[in-house]
């Protein structure tokens, strides 16, 4: 894949990049290296207010960064600088939380002191996806490098000019040269990196096959990986919701970031009793979206990033229909594509589509649609509810919407997922981990667990002298 910014509305080649060399990528090791030998011992406050300078400079920059965002991958201009936010949140929340949660942690033992102490490992890679291009970086970002870690980026090659701001952010932000570096190298460039000594883990956020890829590369050098892979996460909703709030989320869960999230909520999982109405209400809220132009701050759907993507999904939508889905809404590109301004017509738009009736053994029901196309179940109750959101090889997040209690305990206790929400939507937020189970990848993200996942846990025993 070309390391190119294509604007996903227009189809326009705005840039394009020429990958590292081996030398350059050599260079960029070794400074990494040679930083880390010394930022390692950097003080916690001296990191902290340079996180602090981090979040201050995404801050000042929001709207050029979200502009960047949007113009590369189409997210909707409002929620690209709501990203930039987010990711200024997450710098000052390790700024603040990392001295705490890395502080060595005392145990009784029949030592004459025994205890847990956290240290840095060196440089972590991480290797991200275009769909939220600031806060995937971010992130990984604020804890690697509040422990004393230095980061090595490989992001998505459709989004280099955002991969190039982020280390910008931290060069403003005065973190020293070499303590965050972006290398524009493809996927078929990550190998080798991961292999060399000086690379102590790695992180990916991306497909199955990436994940896999990456995981096998480190496991043959015994090195740590973290995935945050696919998901096709259930929103359940059962006969007790709130309905009318229980659709107004639904469609943000759905919808959010054009549908291109791996926690958007995929598979609506409906109680018989009130499926008709929640269909019903679901169709009048898709009518009320506005799909055109991202940088319209009034437009609520933007393109699919790729037309690679964009493919995978119109194959889907009609997989679904070949196993005996109807389209309940939307569904037809070209009907949309007429009503969009002619500059936009060679863009990767697809319309906001409604599928039923899809039986539940097919093998499409339990595929990751990245996209805005909701597939909606019928279920007789929480047992079937259940069996159903568990029917799939993910295991992100899911969202149950329920009013009686007995009935949310259950879903929170059965559902494999890592995380459940109940009556809210699935989101991340900086103070909870973050992951999944089964195939959607291992390791956590965000809060306590998430900086504890690159460094070395030291034991430490002290004997009587
Ligand atoms: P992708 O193709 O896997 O790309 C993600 C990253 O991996 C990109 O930087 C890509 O580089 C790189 N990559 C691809 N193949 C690789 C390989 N064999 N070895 C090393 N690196 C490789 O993913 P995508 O299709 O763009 O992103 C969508 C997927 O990500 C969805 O399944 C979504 O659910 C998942 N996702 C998960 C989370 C989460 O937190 N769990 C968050 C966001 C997205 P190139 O761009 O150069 O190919």
């Amino acid at each position: 894949m070309a390391i190119a910014t294509i604007n996903p509305a227009t189809g326009e080649t705005l840039r394009q990049f020429e990958p590292l060399s081996a030398a350059e990528i050599e260079q960029r090791l070794a400074i990494a290296q040679r930083t880390y030998t010394e930022y390692r011992h950097t003080s916690l406050a001296q990191r902290a207010s340079w996180m602090q300078a981090a979040s201050a400079v995404l801050l000042a920059h929001k709207d050029a960064y979200g502009r960047l965002m949007t113009v590369e991958m189409g997210k909707p201009i409002q929620a690209a600088i709501a990203e930039v936010e987010k990711s200024a949140l997450v710098c000052r929340y390790y700024a603040d939380h990392a001295e705490s949660f890395l502080a060595p942690v005392e145990v009784a033992t029949d030592a004459w002191r025994s205890y847990v102490c956290y240290q840095p490992i060196g440089a972590v890679l991480a290797v991200m996806p275009w769909n939220f291009p600031f806060w995937q970086v971010f992130r990984f970002a604020a804890p690697a490098l509040m422990v004393g870690n230095v980061g090595l980026l490989k992001h998505a090659s459709n989004v280099p000019q955002c991969a190039l701001a982020i280390e910008e952010v931290f060069q403003k932000a005065g973190f020293p040269d070499g303590a965050f570096q972006t290398l524009l190298v493809g996927a078929d460039q990550v190998k080798p990196i991961v292999q060399d000594d000086r690379v102590k883990a790695a992180t990916l956020t991306g497909s199955e096959p990436a994940g896999a890829s990456l995981a096998a590369a480190a496991g043959s050098v015994i090195k740590k990986t973290v995935l945050e892979l696919g998901g096709s996460d259930p929103f359940i909703v059962m006969a007790s919701a709130d309905l009318d709030k229980a659709v107004s989320t639904a469609v943000t869960a759905r919808m959010i970031n054009n549908g291109q999230s791996c926690i958007a909520a995929k598979r609506f999982i409906v109680q018989d009793a009130i499926f008709d109405a929640f269909a019903e209400q679901l169709v009048e809220h898709y009518a009320a979206l506005k799909v055109g132009d991202p940088l319209d701050p009034s437009v609520t759907i933007g393109p699919l990033a790729t037309p690679a993507i964009l493919e995978d999904l119109e194959q889907q939508v009609q997989a679904c229909v070949a196993a005996g889905g109807t389209v309940l809404y939307g569904g037809d590109r070209p009907t949309l594509l007429n009503t969009l301004d002619p500059a936009l017509r060679a863009g990767c738009f697809f319309p906001p589509t409604i599928i039923t009736d899809i039986p539940v053994d097919a093998p499409i029901a339990s595929e990751e649609l990245f996209g805005p196309v909701a597939t909606l179940f019928r279920v007789a109750d929480v047992e079937e509810a259940i069996a159903l959101a568990n029917a799939t090889p993910f295991g992100l997040g899911a969202s149950a919407w329920t009013r009686d209690q007995a009935e949310g305990d259950r879903l929170v206790h059965a559902i494999e997922a890592g995380s459940v929400f109940l009556n809210s939507m699935v989101k991340s937020d900086p103070r909870l981990p973050f992951g999944g189970i089964k195939r959607s990848g291992y390791g956590r993200e965000l809060g306590r667990d998430g900086i504890h996942e690159f460094v070395n846990i030291k034991t430490v025993w002290v004997g009587d002298s």
